[in-house]
């Protein structure tokens, strides 16, 4: 590397170069104020961007048909996960035919690097990444995303149920 030192005496001035700034500054600020159409910023939070559909933002465990969770507990998700962010605790489901549920379901939104990696490796839909972005909380500890938040917060509206049924999963070989 070459370092190009500039040791003329004008160079010494700093107040050219605070005003050359300053008049770039003020330029631009003229010419958004009277083109504001053009500006590729926005006004936020008055103003909000638009992601595609194919945003992937904040987690959702999806449910069945009669409300519960899809997840079952396979730990796939929390294998794959880089940031070894999911915790999940298993348990056996009353029903003969499921094989185990989880108990707790639990992500760090803080460590995760919203890669995507979960919902790739999940075998039945189980979670998916949707288009929520805004996450502001107050503490640490509302950054742990739980079963309450991941399936069933107000903004899901009762969940989101998958559309890949159990027996057409299942005729599927899925
Ligand atoms: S998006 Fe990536 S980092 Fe976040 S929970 Fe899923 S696998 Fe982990
Ligand atoms: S979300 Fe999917 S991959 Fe993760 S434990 Fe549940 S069923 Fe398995």
């Amino acid at each position: 590397m070459s370092v190009v030192q500039n040791n003329s005496e004008k160079s010494k001035w700093y107040l050219p170069g605070i005003f050359t700034g300053l008049g770039i500054t003020m330029k631009h600020l003229i010419v958004n104020l009277f083109n504001k159409k053009d500006m590729v910023t926005i006004n936020y939070p008055e103003q909000k961007y638009e992601y595609s559909a194919r945003f992937k933002g904040n987690h959702v465990l999806t449910v069945k048909k009669d409300g519960s969770l899809r997840c079952t507990a396979c730990m796939l998700c929390a294998t794959n996960c880089p940031a070894d962010c999911i915790t999940i605790k298993a348990a056996e489901h009353n029903d003969p035919t499921v094989e185990k549920f989880p108990i707790s379901y639990e992500i760090d939104i803080l460590r995760c690097v919203f890669c995507g990696f979960c919902e790739e490796a999940c075998p039945v839909d189980a979670i998916r990444m949707g288009p929520e972005w805004q996450t502001p909380a107050l503490a640490g500890s509302n950054f742990i995303y739980d079963i309450n938040h991941l399936a069933y917060r107000s903004t899901l509206k009762g969940g989101i149920q998958t559309c890949v049924d159990d027996e057409e999963r299942h005729k599927a070989g899925i």
